[in-house]
C-alpha cells in the first residue's frame, strides 16, 4: 500500500509531524530505530506540560496518541536506503523489506560529538551537558565547569554565569584574548589553562598537574552532525551550521531533493525538545499542504 508520508525518525519531531497528518486522516509510515539523542538524560526540562519528565516516557505517550488513529502504520527498525522521486519514493529497512511512499520527511535528529575527555562520555546527561535552559536550572547556582571545545566555548561561558559561578577550562582549545579575559573576569569567571587529564566523581576534574577542582556540573559544547546518512546519501544537500551539520531546507521543511523534507534537530538549529515538535508540526502541515495543492 502507498502511504502518502514515510517519515524516518519517530520521536518527537517526527511524531509532531506525523500527528498533522493523522489529523487530516493521511495515510502514514513511521520508521523509527528508538535511539534518541536525549536518551542518556533521565529528566528532560523545558517543554511545558512536561517538565521535568522522563524523555521516554515523553515520547511513549506521544507514541501511544498517535497508534490511536487508524491510518499510521509503525515499524521499529531503522530505514536503509532511499530511492525513487516525488510521488513515488521506496524506502528500505534494515530487513530488507520495501515501503512506498508519496513523501518523505527526515526527522532522524542529530548525534553530538564529544571532546576527547576520559570519563566524559559516561557522564553526558547526568553530570555534563551542552544546553544550560535544559540542564542549568538544577545546579542550584553552584560551580559549574565549561569544558572548551571550540572558539565558542568563551561565549558559552559568558552565558552559563547566569548559572552559576563558572570556570572555564580552556584545555588548549581556545586562548582568550586581552578583551576575552577583561570580559570573563567582569562576569566572575575563572580561567583554568591547566590541560584536562580525565573527569572523575559526580563532576570532578582532574588536571594534568594532580588539581582536582569539583563541580556541581559541566557544560561542553558539541559538535553535532546527522544521527543517519540516509538523506545525504540520497542526494540532499548537507550544509554547515555554528553547531555542526544539518540537511538544508526551506522556510517549508522540503529539503533540495523535491518531495522529501526535514525536522527536528536534523533540519534546524538550535536544539530542543520544544523546538523539535514545533518544527515537526509545521513541518506536518507543509507536507499535507504539498500532497493537497
Ligand atoms: P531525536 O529525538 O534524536 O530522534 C531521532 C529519531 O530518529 C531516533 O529515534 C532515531 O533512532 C531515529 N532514526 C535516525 N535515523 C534513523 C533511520 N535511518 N531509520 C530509523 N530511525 C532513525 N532538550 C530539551 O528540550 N530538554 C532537555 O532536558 C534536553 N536534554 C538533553 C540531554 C542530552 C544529554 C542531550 C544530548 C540532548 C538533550 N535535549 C534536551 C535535546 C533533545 O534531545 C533534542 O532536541 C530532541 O531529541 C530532538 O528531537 P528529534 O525528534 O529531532 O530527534
Ligand atoms: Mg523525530
Amino acid at each position: 500500500m502507498q502511504q502518502d508520508v514515510i517519515i524516518i525518525g519517530g520521536s518527537y519531531a517526527g511524531m509532531a509531524a506525523a500527528l498533522q497528518l493523522l489529523r487530516a486522516r493521511r495515510r502514514v509510515l513511521i520508521i523509527d530505530e528508538g535511539i534518541r539523542r536525549n536518551r542518556f538524560a533521565s529528566h528532560s526540562h523545558g517543554f511545558i506540560g512536561q517538565d521535568g519528565v522522563d524523555p521516554a516516557e515523553i515520547a511513549a505517550t506521544a507514541r501511544k496518541q498517535l497508534l490511536a488513529y487508524p491510518t499510521l502504520t509503525w515499524v521499529d527498525g531503522r530505514a536503509e536506503t532511499v530511492s525513487g522521486e516525488k510521488d513515488a519514493f521506496t524506502v528500505t529497512t534494515s530487513d530488507g523489506s520495501t515501503h512506498e511512499g508519496r513523501r518523505l520527511l527526515f526527522a532522524t535528529g542529530v548525534k553530538d560529538g564529544l571532546p576527547a575527555i576520559d570519563g566524559l562520555a559516561e557522564r553526558w546527561g547526568r553530570s555534563a551537558f551542552h544546553c544550560p535552559y535544559c540542564h542549568g536550572y538544577e545546579l542550584n547556582e553552584g560551580e559549574i565547569a565549561v569544558i572548551a571545545s571550540s572558539p565558542m566555548s568563551i561565549h558559552q561561558a559568558q552565558l552559563i554565569t547566569e548559572w552559576g559561578k563558572v570556570t572555564v577550562l580552556t584545555n588548549g582549545f581556545v586562548t582568550p584574548d586581552a578583551d576575552a579575559r577583561a570580559d570573563l573576569a567582569r562576569r566572575g569567571v575563572t580561567i583554568e589553562e591547566t590541560p584536562i587529564a580525565r573527569l572523575e566523581g559526580h563532576a570532578d576534574v582532574v588536571l594534568a598537574d594532580g588539581r582536582r577542582l569539583a563541580f556541581a556540573g559541566l557544560f561542553v559544547a558539541t559538535r553535532t552532525t546527522p544521527a543517519s546518512d540516509i538523506a545525504e546519501r540520497f542526494g540532499c544537500e548537507i550544509e554547515e551550521t555554528p553547531m555542526g551539520l544539518q540537511i538544508k531546507v526551506t522556510a517549508a521543511k522540503e529539503t533540495t531533493v523535491p518531495g522529501t523534507f526535514a525536522c527536528g534537530d536534523v533540519g534546524r538549529v538550535p536544539h530542543s525538545v520544544s523546538l523539535a515538535v514545533g518544527d515537526g508540526a509545521w513541518a506536518g502541515a507543509q507536507l499535507h499542504r504539498s500532497l493537497v495543492f
